[in-house]
């Protein structure tokens, strides 16, 4: 299926492994033109060399709303505008109320909440302005489900899919989507970091009986950024092969 997005221009977050290169790989497949940020110079070079069709490597760290921006702009001016903007960044690191402390909040706020707005701030008027846009943020599953032990995860990923939701309502009559994806578990450095017991052990976790991949996870991100999903907005979507068990 043609998806529309040829020579559409992306800016994708922390891209340099895992779910973020997996989406920007799989927009390049389609023919967009991609731009995509890591905080290291060569790792993000050497992925965008992976990426191939031309993919702008930018360096940026997304973890301050003023960076998150900037790296917007970059893209913007690196490709001359952004029609598809994919949020992303890493996770927070582990704990539990116990062992956390309220200033840890605020950096966890900052990385994936705060800069996810700020990335929409750069992004999206221009995107209403010219009556086309897509943004796909990466979440988390643990919206639908707090996941133990990642209790900063857990509060900053519920405060952006409310945002989420309330910007795709005011600017869905503009032609623009916004949408998230909430990966379960996929096999990447994240979760080879987090769960000890390898990936086999983790998988058996997992209805499917697999982790997710990143080409998977990228391809229905593309999806969403389509034409096709033009009437798709407001969503938060499980890519977690069946994990979450609740009905809605
Ligand atoms: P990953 O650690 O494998 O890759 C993250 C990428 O982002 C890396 O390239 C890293 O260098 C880059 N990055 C990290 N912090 C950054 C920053 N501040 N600025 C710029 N680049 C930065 O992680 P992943 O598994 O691909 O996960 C992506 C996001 O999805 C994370 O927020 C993670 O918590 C979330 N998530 C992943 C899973 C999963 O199954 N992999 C499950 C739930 C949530």
């Amino acid at each position: 299926m043609d998806l529309g997005i040829a020579r559409r221009r992306a800016a994708v977050a922390a891209a340099s492994r895992g779910l973020g290169f997996g989406v920007a790989a799989a927009l390049v497949a389609e023919g967009a033109q991609v731009a995509m940020c890591g905080r290291n110079r060569d790792t993000i070079e050497d992925a965008a060399r992976r990426v191939g069709h031309d993919a702008v490597p930018l360096v940026a760290d997304v973890s301050t709303p003023t960076a998150a921006a900037a790296f917007v702009t970059a893209a913007h001016d690196a490709l001359g505008g952004v029609d598809i903007l994919v949020t992303n960044a890493g996770g927070p690191p582990p704990g539990t109320f116990a062992t956390t402390e309220l200033e840890q909040y605020v950096a966890a706020i900052e990385l994936n909440c705060l800069s996810v707005i700020a990335m929409c701030d750069a992004a999206v008027p221009a995107m209403q302005a010219q009556r086309w846009g897509r943004v796909v943020a990466i979440t988390s599953i643990a919206v639908r489900q707090p996941i133990a032990e990642l209790i900063l995860s857990n509060t900053a990923r519920a405060g952006v899919t409310g945002f989420l939701k309330t910007l795709a309502r005011e600017v869905a009559g503009d032609g623009v989507t916004v949408n998230s994806l909430q990966p379960g578990l996929h096999d990447t450095e994240r979760i080879r970091e987090l769960h000890g017991g390898g990936p086999a052990a983790t998988a058996a976790t997992v209805p499917a009986g697999t982790l997710g991949r990143a080409e998977d996870f990228g391809a229905f991100a593309a999806f969403l950024c389509s034409e096709h999903a033009r009437y798709v907005t407001g969503t938060a979507i499980p890519v977690d092969g069946g994990a979450y068990g609740g009905l809605l």
